[in-house]
């Protein structure tokens, strides 16, 4: 690996992202690019710079006026670029052993060691989520745009590409630059042009459009780890708790989760029903363990003896908070006394407070979601070379492909990992 010495240049007035020298001029040799790379997002960078490393000289073209428009705003602005304890289990795909050839051959390691070369050291929040200890963003994009620079690449932003044909053993790829069409030829594509959630981030349908426009098979897509709605009668119950976050088990057939929710006036969101958004269908139900670390039953038992006269209400404001416990009334008795309550009224509390059931009426779509589930399909594509089978020459990575991660920095060792695997056959 070389380790060229970052420059930085300006790109935007009052901006202190990088970009490559040669940005602003023409090409020397329109030809002279071993592929061209649709996006300039995680994926699209890291398989520049590491193609780069290889002696392979590439462009970026990327619709956006700047690179990195996700990476700048993920996790609050302050990029949770890898989780310490990724492995494919955390990967939602219509093939689950897809992923792990990428990710065998870049690591999570491999991520940290090579972000703290370029002078980014990790600090881990919560469950092993890897953040930089400057909390800034812009930090990991200007290490791979000044990378870029000194690999000599050539990164052209406000460059929309509309259309990828072949043409002999090549490729050409048709965009729009300064309101002109313009068409280069490359002999490989990468695209790296993301998924579908937040367009006004740059997000286009590119990626899944041009796998069908070449006979590629792509899986359904909807948004995911995004929050989920409630409408109807319900939503009145929900709106009044908004702000209201509780530490929960959120499971249903396929995956369970024990992280916070958050009640907001339009339904539920927090991390723990941006996970299982994931793996929610429309139609289906969620359940809520509201109290994950105790049973009710034997709480209210212990406190019985010592306090029959409290009331559900007081007791059920001692373990959440006085406004949920109010908000429960009319749903459980809670002005009962806990000794004068019934075998079905404990019932009652038990199955509520430990099974509480949710049937969202939808989420809250792509301009909430944090990713896209689906995508090019993992069938399509080589696991080894993310090459696609039926294209010689064409390459798919990151988020467009049908390989999508938990929250908490997974998303992100995939399109590094898959940029990785891409450049090592560029
Ligand atoms: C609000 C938010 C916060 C997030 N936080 C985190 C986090 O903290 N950790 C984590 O792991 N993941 C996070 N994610 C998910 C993560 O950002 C994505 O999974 C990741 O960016 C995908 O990388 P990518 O390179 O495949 O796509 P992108 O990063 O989306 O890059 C694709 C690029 O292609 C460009 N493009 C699209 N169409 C065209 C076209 N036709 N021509 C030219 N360019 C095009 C886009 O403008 C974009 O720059 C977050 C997502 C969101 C929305």
């Amino acid at each position: 690996m070389i380790i060229p010495v970052i420059r930085k240049m300006s790109i935007l007035p009052n901006s202190d992202i990088c970009e490559t020298p040669s940005m602003s001029t023409n090409l020397r040799n329109q030809t002279d690019f071993d592929a061209i790379i649709i996006g300039a997002g995680a994926c699209g960078l890291m398989c520049a710079v590491q193609a780069g490393f290889l002696g392979k000289r590439v462009l970026i073209l990327e619709k956006n006026d700047r690179p990195g428009a996700k990476i700048l705003i993920s996790g609050g602005g302050r990029c949770n670029y890898t989780n310490l304890y990724a492995s494919p289990q955390q990967f939602i795909s219509g093939n689950e052993h897809f992923c792990k050839s990428a990710f065998a051959r870049w690591t999570v390691d491999d991520t940290v060691s090579f972000f703290e070369t370029y002078g980014i050291v990790g600090q881990e929040k919560t469950l092993g989520q890897l953040f930089p200890v400057s909390n800034k963003a812009k930090d990991v994009v200007n290490i791979f745009t000044g990378l870029c620079a000194d690999l000599g690449h050539e990164l052209w932003c406000d460059a929309e590409v509309a259309k990828v044909e072949r043409v002999g053993d090549g490729f050409a790829v048709t965009y729009s630059r300064d309101n002109k069409m313009k068409v280069l030829n490359a002999p490989k594509v990468v695209v790296a042009s993301g998924g579908l959630p937040v367009a006004k981030l740059g997000a286009t349908d590119l990626g899944l459009r041009m796998a069908k426009q070449f006979g590629m098979w792509v899986t359904d897509t909807a948004p995911a780890l995004v929050p989920l709605t409630i409408t109807g009668k319900d939503q009145p119950w929900y709106e009044q708790l908004s702000g209201n976050s509780i530490f929960c088990r959120v499971w249903n057939d396929r995956a369970s989760f024990e992280e916070n929710i958050l009640f907001t006036h339009w339904g539920l969101s927090g991390p723990a029903i941006l996970q299982i958004s994931s793996y929610w269908r429309p139609g289906e139900f969620i359940y809520i363990d509201l109290l994950p670390p105790q049973d009710i039953l034997e709480s209210i038992q212990s406190e019985r003896e010592v306090n029959g006269k409290k009331t559900l209400l007081v007791y059920l404001a001692g373990l959440f908070t006085r406004k949920f416990a109010e908000a429960l009334s009319g749903k459980l008795p809670v002005e009962k006394n806990l000794a004068s309550l019934s075998k079905t009224d404990l019932e009652n509390i038990s199955k509520f407070i430990h099974e509480f059931r949710v049937k969202p009426a939808g989420d809250k779509g792509y301009d909430k979601a944090e990713v896209m589930r689906g995508g090019v399909s993992t069938d399509e594509l080589s696991s080894k070379t993310l090459e696609s089978k039926k294209v010689t020459g064409l390459y798919f990575g990151g988020e467009c492909v049908d390989v999508t991660g938990w929250l908490g920095g997974y998303n992100f060792q995939w399109a590094w990992a898959s940029g990785f695997v891409i450049a090592q056959n560029l």
